[in-house]
């Protein structure tokens, strides 16, 4: 990922209000296409311009090629809060992101998250490595949809990682179960993009605790009830994979530590 200064100049009479405003619908309408990475984007009013610091998923993120229809009129009604086009800067790589996907073309991808990314939700199948979502194709007018569904998927996701959680179970089980609220509206996600783009894209259904561990390590396709045990772990991670359902999953973690081996809880 890249650091980015984006430099608007003012151009005619503007309050700051108006100029934030506009500003501030641009840079979400990057948001919510994949070209800028993140919620939060500190902007500063120095003299005659605003500054505003981005983190871009590769550097030529801003192209006018890769806006979306939202973005492009976020940027014609710059003008009319009286702020030119902006300026980019690339500072440099940010150090403390992960990098985007190097392949050319993957063979599937996979939908995954985890509390703390800042990255794009769909992950390379080859090396997990995030893919940005402007590069794909979409038939709906940016990548909203599921930019939403990761904050959820994230939310839930560091509510049951805490120790005292105020969600007692319900977290986890929303990232669990195959049919909840969050598993069906990602999936779905996952099939349209799957449609978008031609390529499969598979959904990681969480696995956290198990109350059997040796249920858990022989446990079925919960979509179709196959066998979907992965000879060898697929990227370290997922021991199964199921490719009618579209499903990659764990050994629940809780069973993977040294305290599983003393039976279960
Ligand atoms: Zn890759
Ligand atoms: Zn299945």
């Amino acid at each position: 990922m890249y650091l980015a200064e984006l430099t608007f100049k003012i151009i005619a009479d503007t309050s700051l209000d108006r100029a934030e405003a506009a500003i501030r619908n641009y840079v979400e309408a990057l948001i919510f296409n994949g070209q800028s990475l993140g919620r939060e984007f500190p902007t500063a009013w120095q003299q005659h311009s605003f500054v505003c610091r981005l983190v871009l998923p590769a550097e030529n993120a801003l192209q006018q090629s890769c806006h979306s229809p939202r973005g492009l009129q976020a940027q014609q009604q710059l003008a009319a809060a009286g702020l030119a086009y902006p300026q980019v800067r690339i500072l440099g790589m940010d150090l403390m992101s992960q990098h985007s996907d190097p392949c050319q073309q993957s063979e599937f991808y996979i939908l995954y998250s985890r509390f703390s990314d800042t990255c794009s939700p769909l992950r390379c199948g080859a090396d997990l490595a995030p893919v940005p979502l402007y590069q794909l194709r979409t038939t709906a007018p940016d990548h909203e949809a599921l930019l939403r569904w990761q904050l959820q998927y994230q939310a839930l996701d560091e509510i049951q990682m805490q120790q005292n959680r105020v969600l007692h179970k319900t977290a986890e089980r929303s990232m669990q179960q195959l049919h909840s609220d969050l598993n069906r509206q990602g999936r779905r996600l996952a099939r349209r993009l799957a449609a978008d783009n031609n390529i499969a894209v598979y959904y990681v259904l969480y696995s956290g605790s198990s109350s059997d561990c040796t249920a858990d390590a022989n446990k079925c396709c919960p979509g179709c009830g196959a066998n979907w045990q992965l000879t060898a772990p697929l990227l370290q991670l997922f021991d199964f994979k199921c490719d009618s359902c579209f499903l990659v999953s764990n050994i629940a973690w809780d069973c993977q530590s040294p305290s599983a081996e003393q039976g279960t809880s």
